[in-house]
């Protein structure tokens, strides 16, 4: 625990909530705490990522632990890393049992932004991941399509899920990326769809963004239970 307090000083870590785990020392730990495969590893040195950065650190582990959480840390700080090793750790590959991580990003280039990561971090496994485009939105059919992993902007994923062809109960991890700007855009209407939409009980959700307004804040209380605030440098810096 005194090497845990130590840690978050040493890389400007802030948390609050109830039994949040110790932050990594060292992407080897993803293997030796939790039993990470070789394959993420390898692609993460692959890439050149020799250290997580500090929202990496703490908000990994929180999520491996099954907490919900909240995560603010400036632009750049590889946000999109700290949600997408947690699923892709957690949730199994190639089943047919439909959707089983949404990543929500406010606009489409994030989107398929937040996309390429995820399949350059998957690569060599059997991940299914899809980026929501238009024509998917309009006339995919989840039901007959291999799907673990879906990234999209509010708007489309609301859209196909007013059509039917799409179901998200079985989600067991939301990602509202960028929420401050998800907000921002207005999106509240569809968020909300969303999160009623992924009714699986024992879902995780997080929010990341680069500033935590109050306002943010509370729509992120009113979505999450005991969620795990990590904040990374200043709040609304
Ligand atoms: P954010 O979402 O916080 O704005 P990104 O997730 O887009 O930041 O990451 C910014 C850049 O940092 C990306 O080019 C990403 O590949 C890189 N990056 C992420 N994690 C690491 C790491 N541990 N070491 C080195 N570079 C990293
Ligand atoms: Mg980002």
């Amino acid at each position: 625990i005194e090497r845990a307090s130590i840690l978050r000083k040493k890389h400007g870590i802030h948390i609050s909530g109830y039994n949040v785990p110790a932050p990594l020392e060292s992407f080897e730990e993803l293997s030796s705490r939790y039993g990470c495969k070789s394959k993420l590893l390898q692609n993460l040195s692959g890439l050149g990522f020799k250290e997580p950065t500090p929202i990496q650190r703490q908000a990994i582990p929180v999520l491996l632990s099954r907490q919900e959480c909240f995560a603010c840390a400036p632009t750049g700080s590889g946000k999109t890393l700290a949600f997408l090793s947690p699923i892709l750790m957690k949730i199994k590959p190639g089943t047919k049992d439909g959707v089983k991580a949404v990543i929500l990003c406010p606009t489409r280039e994030l989107a398929a932004q937040t996309t390429r990561e995820c399949k350059k971090l998957a690569k060599g496994r059997k991940f299914y991941i899809k980026l929501m485009t238009k024509d998917l939105s309009r006339s995919g059919d989840f039901e007959k399509m291999h799907c673990d992993i879906l990234v999209s902007t509010p708007l489309r994923l609301d859209f196909a899920l007013r059509k039917r062809k799409l179901n998200l109960s079985r989600v067991e991890y939301l990602v509202l990326d960028e929420s401050d700007k998800l907000f921002e855009l207005g999106f509240v209407e569809q968020i909300d769809s969303v999160v009623k939409a992924c009714s699986n009980p024992s879902i995780i959700r997080s929010l990341f963004s680069a500033t935590l307004p109050d306002s943010v804040e509370e729509l992120a209380r009113s979505i999450m239970h005991d969620a795990v605030r990590v904040i990374v440098g200043r709040k609304n810096s």
